[in-house]
């Protein structure tokens, strides 16, 4: 892995721009990430976004024109902005245990922490997709040069995305402030996810993995160094 021999301080400035434009990845923020993918075999969009950005997502798939979207997972604020893709006739993919969240047919919300009443209310209140929009993504397959990753813990059927080194790890991991000006590696607090034990041990599977950089779904891009001084700690 070349890109880990470099020194940690041109690592800071160098990195990972040139290796995400390389790899074909460009990120948008729509209160969480949107990962455009482009590759030989076609062009995937990653997440959709919170609801607010629906018009400015309705533009992208516009612009972008993706062969088909992926949602990792289905908290209101990756998928805000499927209904969208569903109604313009996109392939939309995920994990079959995201798929009854996704029509309305369970209304399960982690936000705001310790209030399920109010989640599941707010859910309610995001327009839904479809069933037969809807395809299932299996562990393992290859989407548009992109291998699906199962990442359990914040959600039970959250997926990850990996090709070449570059992780997109939706919400298995956090990008948050030091608080001395740089990043660090961070998993949502217990609360925010439907099981933490399994979320922190999804977190060391990612730190054993052999990576060049993981895109979380909150945040900029971290370092393989930066996940595993997470994934040190128990808890
Ligand atoms: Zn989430």
């Amino acid at each position: 892995m070349g890109g880990l021999d470099v020194p940690s301080s041109t690592l800071v400035t160098a990195f990972p721009v040139d290796l995400l434009s390389r790899e074909g990845v460009q990120i948008r923020r729509m209160y969480a990430n949107v990962f455009l993918l482009s590759s030989p075999q076609g062009r995937l969009l990653v997440d959709t976004g919170a609801l607010n950005y629906a018009p400015a997502f309705s533009r992208l798939l516009r612009q972008f024109r993706p062969d088909a979207v992926l949602v990792t997972h289905a908290h209101v604020d990756h998928a805000g902005g499927a209904f969208v893709a569903a109604r313009l006739g996109l392939p939309l993919l995920a994990h079959p245990l995201e798929h009854s969240q996704l029509t309305g047919q369970r209304h399960e919300l982690p936000y705001p922490a310790g209030m399920p009443g109010v989640g599941a209310i707010i859910s309610r209140l995001h327009p839904k997709v479809p069933a037969g929009a809807l395809t299932s993504v299996e562990v393992g397959q290859e989407i548009l040069g992109w291998e699906v990753l199962h990442l359990p813990g914040h959600s039970h059927g959250q997926i990850g995305l990996m090709r070449n080194g570059v992780l997109i790890a939706a919400d298995a991991v956090l990008s948050a402030p030091d608080g001395k000006g740089g990043r660090r590696a961070a998993l949502p607090h217990a609360p925010y996810n439907a099981d933490h034990a399994q979320a922190l041990q999804t977190l060391k599977r990612i730190a054993e993995m052999e990576l060049r950089v993981i895109l979380p779904g909150h945040g900029g891009p971290l370092t393989p160094e930066q996940v595993r001084e997470r994934a040190g700690r128990d808890s």
